[in-house]
């Protein structure tokens, strides 16, 4: 069955057009104005909508096993979150730790969203070692079409890697022609400072983002880029969060280095004031890199605005009250994370758009575009155009409404956004042409999502 979506305002990067969008089979086959709606065809009018394509999260941990728990969202949970904030794709970072096989935990990873997932989905695989099966295991990973690895500096004995397992994962990614995203901290200073906030009884969350400094992001975004530079390979600063390592970052790119930036939702909406919130409230706020001073969000708005950071992506990670308080005698078994996936959208367009701060072209570009573009789905994601999978937001800007965890779909019992208003929702989303929410509402097919492959494409 058809499905025609009437007379929206379609925005893709580039373009505002008044026009219907009809999509079958999965695809969208045609755009013009007036088009016939064909027996049969399901039809929505979007009249006085906006129409975008499907939103696209770069960076979420829906299976994740991490500091003595598990991240709270399934694909089940996580997924019908996602759709109903008008994301339609997700790219989750695939994490065995460093004690385990690498193709085991992909196979794991796949596992976990297979048949599970109501909306598309890939993953980066994450490096955490490098062995002497490595490099096979890889090539059988990026042949099975996930074409994108992940690299901790952070997390030493855990997901980190040391330099010289960057050095052998960028040389061969260059290899492969595969981009590598990386979590960029020094894990070193990392660990010597949270030892020497503890030995002096710091132990709350207030301490967590002293004991990863600016400087100390700085140095691991610094340093990515010097083995960038020197393997000739792409890579992708995840989460980055302050105008310091941003610098870093965008000199590298002026040398020529081929390096892009990821920052994430919190980092443009919530400050180190939120993880100095008296006891759990605190804790909630606690993720790596941490909140920053609120002086760098100007900074990173603005680096948004011009595109020199490249994708708004979540690090979407849940962890609920009861997971926060595994870290209430030591800062440092605070679960890292926070939740983000349902809300990104809906944040990005009222704080980015709705406020002047972002055009447009840059927010479509930001949340879903570039995404697909730097991970290998471009044009069958990230854009409306003929011949592309019917992914679909038609929003609504004239919505009004308050982020509260009453009302979400994502696993947690709070939300690190509570209370901030909310200008714009989606009103219906679709999957490669089916419906799957409408009015902040599931309704649609469980387990419809598919595993996106992807061809290798950074030579
Ligand atoms: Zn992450």
């Amino acid at each position: 069955m058809g499905l025609l979506i009437r007379n929206g305002e379609i925005v893709n990067v580039g373009s505002r057009l008044q026009a219907d969008v009809y999509a079958e089979n999965e695809t969208i086959t045609r755009i013009g104005k007036n088009l016939e709606v064909p027996p049969g065809a399901e039809v929505i009018d979007a009249t006085g909508k906006l129409v975008f394509p499907g939103f696209i999260d770069p960076h979420v941990h829906i299976y994740l096993p991490f500091m003595a728990t598990f991240a709270k969202d399934t694909h089940e949970t996580g997924s019908i979150a996602a759709l109903i904030g008008g994301t339609t794709t997700y790219i989750e970072m695939c994490c065995p730790n460093r004690n385990d096989d690498a193709l085991e935990g992909y196979q794991l990873w796949k596992s976990k969203a297979e048949g599970k997932s109501a909306c598309d989905y890939a993953f980066h695989m994450s490096v955490t070692k490098f062995v002497k099966e490595t490099e096979s295991q890889l090539r059988e990973i990026v042949a099975d079409g996930t074409a994108s690895f992940k690299i901790f500096l952070a997390y030493k004995n855990f997901f980190g890697v040391d330099d010289g397992e960057m050095y052998q994962t960028l040389e061969l990614a260059n290899r492969l022609g595969v981009i590598t995203t990386a979590h960029c901290e020094n894990a070193e200073l990392v660990a010597r400072l949270q030892q020497k906030l503890l030995a002096e009884g710091k132990i709350g969350p207030e301490w967590h983002e002293p004991s990863r400094p600016e400087s100390v992001e700085a140095e691991g975004t610094g340093r990515f880029a010097t083995f960038l530079e020197i393997t000739g390979a792409t890579g992708y600063v995840v989460h980055l969060s302050c105008e310091k390592a941003l610098h870093v970052a965008l000199d590298a790119k002026s040398r020529g280095v081929r390096i892009h930036v990821e920052s994430v939702l919190p980092h443009f909406l919530l400050d180190k004031t939120y993880a100095k919130r008296p006891g759990v409230e605190g804790m909630k706020h606690v993720m790596s890199p941490p909140l920053r001073a609120k002086e760098n969000q100007a900074a990173l708005w603005k680096a948004l605005a011009n595109g020199s950071i490249d994708t708004v992506g979540t690090d979407h990670c849940p962890f609920d009250t009861e997971q926060k308080l595994l870290g209430k005698d030591s800062f440092v078994s605070i679960p890292n994370g926070i939740s983000g996936i349902e809300d990104r959208v809906n944040l990005l367009y009222t704080y980015g758009v709705r406020r002047g701060r972002l055009d447009m072209d840059r927010f479509v570009d930001a949340a879903s575009t570039r995404a697909a573009k730097l991970f290998g789905l471009f044009p069958r994601k990230g854009t409306i155009a003929v011949g592309g999978d019917a992914d679909i937001v038609v929003y609504d800007p004239s919505y009004r409404g308050v982020i509260s965890a009453k009302s979400q779909h994502t696993n947690n019992d709070y939300n690190g956004f509570e209370g901030m208003e909310i200008e714009g929702r989606p009103t219906v989303v679709t999957v490669r042409g089916k419906v799957q929410v409408r009015d902040g509402q599931f309704v649609g097919e469980r387990g419809r999502g598919r595993l996106l492959k992807r061809e290798a494409a950074h030579f």
